[in-house]
């Protein structure tokens, strides 16, 4: 079994080590959420307030041109570009990432009933995150059309048939970590006659992702997991861009006008993925972004997204075996795929009976001691499929294999003090 030595030379070792430099971490946390919300990078805190004292509080609305606001969207869409396989001009960033897909799926819908006008399913994931489905719920009623949600992977070949509009996936789940291979699942979609939507929010920043080597059709995703731009930040868009000007996207606001300043009275969409602005960005939050893309950027020169995700792989593999050998006897069962290759860079893991139900309590006391994951509850009809989790997610950027290991032995301590069971770890806010 590794121990807490073989850890610090795996970090000694690690060519990546030197990146955690570039955020503030809370001394004493274990910060494995990053896949909810990312860290606060260093530069963030002064960049955005050089945003507010100068550009803003000094320079005024003249900033528009003289800092290049107006051009922020596509410039940060070029860096987000160079991680998910798309080329420059592809990729916006704009809203948030339920309101992308809205625009993604309606264009995809019009796109689909064109050339395919029989076709009336768009299918799903039931375990997907519940934006995508309630957005997908909303755009099948308006068109018409029906929402098929398969229970799990192995359903899917048999839903792409001559009646499916848009398959519309998150290519890691959020609960589960399972990866899919967008490009095999891409082409038997496109062998169907199908569209498809990937969701990258557990992808961007984390695994390498070549939207355009698997010939995807849209992508949207978030600014605020692994690309730590900070809670709430703006998303972004792709559209290949064969499909980019077929359709206007719905929310034809004035920044995703042609020529928004000479203020016509009729829309012209702009060309290409411009027309996927809506109206004027958040700039303080778009700046708080680029802080954060360029942090996943700082690896470029030592490996980029490849170094990123064998570090991933290796300290999710980590995890698993400590957690595996040293807690399975006090009831906690891996929850994700075993195969690194189907695996995002989370690892879930749920508690059997008689500890079900205390997978909210057990991060709480994790939580008490510093180390932060969080818990996703269950669907209470299928539990056996759908299980209560609790989730931990493994930046690279600023994980090490020591964290990894204290991880583990804090939730061996919470399980076998049985400090779940204390009153004040029991009681729910809000958000969980
Ligand atoms: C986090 C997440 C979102 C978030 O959507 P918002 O519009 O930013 O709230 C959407 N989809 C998936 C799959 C996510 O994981």
């Amino acid at each position: 079994m590794t121990t807490k030595q073989d850890c610090d030379v795996l970090d000694q070792e690690d060519p990546l080590r030197e990146l955690k430099l570039q955020f503030d971490l809370p001394v004493g946390t274990i910060y494995l959420d990053g896949n909810s919300l990312g860290v606060l990078p260093r530069a963030t805190l002064g960049r955005v307030q050089e945003v507010i004292q100068k550009e803003w509080g000094q320079d005024l609305i003249k900033s528009w041109n003289s800092a290049g606001w107006i051009d922020l969207p596509g410039r940060i869409g070029d860096k987000i570009a160079r991680l998910v396989g798309a080329r420059p001009g592809e990729l916006i960033v704009a809203d948030s990432t339920s309101l992308n897909l809205y625009k993604v799926l309606s264009a995809a819908l019009r796109i689909a009933k064109e050339d395919g006008p029989t076709r009336k399913l768009i299918v799903s994931e039931r375990s997907n995150f519940p934006t995508d489905l309630y957005i997908a719920q909303s755009l099948a009623e308006q068109h018409g059309l029906r929402l098929h949600l398969v229970d799990g992977v192995d359903e899917i070949p048999a839903a792409l048939n001559s009646e499916l509009a848009v398959l519309m996936l998150t290519e890691v789940n959020y609960r589960t970590g399972y990866r899919h291979d967008m490009k095999t699942v891409t082409a038997a979609a496109h062998a169907a006659g199908a569209l498809v939507i990937w969701d990258l929010a557990h992808s961007a920043g984390a695994v390498p992702v070549d939207l355009n080597g698997a010939d995807a059709d849209f992508a949207v995703g978030c600014g605020y997991k692994y690309l730590n731009g900070g809670p709430g930040a703006p998303a972004f868009v792709w559209a290949h861009p064969k499909h980019a000007e077929r359709f206007w996207q719905p929310l034809s606001g004035w920044l995703g006008h042609a020529a928004p300043f000479q203020f016509t009275p009729d829309y012209q969409p702009a060309a290409g993925i411009k027309r996927y602005i809506c109206g004027t960005p958040a700039l303080l939050s778009l700046a708080a972004l680029e802080c954060g893309v360029d942090t996943v950027l700082a690896a470029e020169a030592i490996g980029g997204m490849a170094a990123l995700r064998k570090k991933s792989i290796a300290l999710t593999e980590l995890f698993i075996e400590l957690a595996e050998s040293r807690c399975a006897s006090l009831g906690v069962r891996l929850a994700s795929p075993r195969d690194e290759l189907q695996r995002g860079s989370q690892v879930c893991l749920s508690l059997d009976e008689p500890l079900h139900e205390a997978g909210y309590a057990v991060i709480q006391a994790l939580i008490a001691r510093g180390v932060i994951g969080d818990f996703r509850a269950g669907d209470p009809a299928r539990l056996k499929d759908m299980p209560h989790i609790l989730r931990f997610g493994f930046t690279p950027l600023y994980i090490g294999f020591a964290d990894v290991y204290d991880a583990v032995e804090h939730l061996v301590q919470v399980l076998k003090n049985k400090e779940w069971q204390r009153p004040e770890f029991n009681e729910k806010g809000a958000v969980t």
